[in-house]
């Protein structure tokens, strides 16, 4: 929680109880959540929020490095819990049951290499979206 709590000062957002709730939802879950979830989870804490500002929590936490967003085929939002937000690296997203591990591992650097010098280009930030089947699931 320290480090989570670090990184929401670092970004200039309170620690308010619904942000913490809504930190310590995804704490205890190693899944990616959407927004209906999450909602259902923080009322089963007896905290009633509206979905708007579940939407808007989670993009805060989101912006903020904490939350990462999920992208689905259904093009609904889904956000999982980084257990690194300190540091750049990518994510494993289980389609089976919706874990999501920490890649700490990036070659990027070829890719980038491969840009500058044939496309003469400057890359400033890459996303790499990596699904599959996490070892539990296969
Ligand atoms: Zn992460
Ligand atoms: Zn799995
Ligand atoms: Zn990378």
């Amino acid at each position: 929680m320290e480090k989570y709590l670090a990184a929401l000062k670092k970004n200039r957002l309170k620690s308010t109880p619904r942000r913490r709730a809504v930190l310590d939802i995804f704490l205890r879950k190693e899944k990616y959540l959407g927004p209906y979830r999450v909602r259902e989870l923080l009322l089963q804490k007896k905290i009633n929020v509206g979905l708007p500002s579940v939407y808007r929590i989670l993009h805060e936490l989101e912006q903020a490095g904490i939350l990462i967003e999920v992208a689905r085929a259904d093009k609904q939002l889904y956000y999982g819990l980084c257990r690194m937000p300190e540091k750049e690296h990518h994510h494993f997203i289980c389609t089976s049951c919706n874990r999501v591990q920490e890649v700490d591992f990036c070659n990027f650097g070829q890719i980038a290499e491969f840009i500058e010098k044939n496309l003469k280009g400057r890359v400033k930030r890459h996303l790499l979206h990596i699904e599959g089947v996490c070892a539990a699931c296969r």
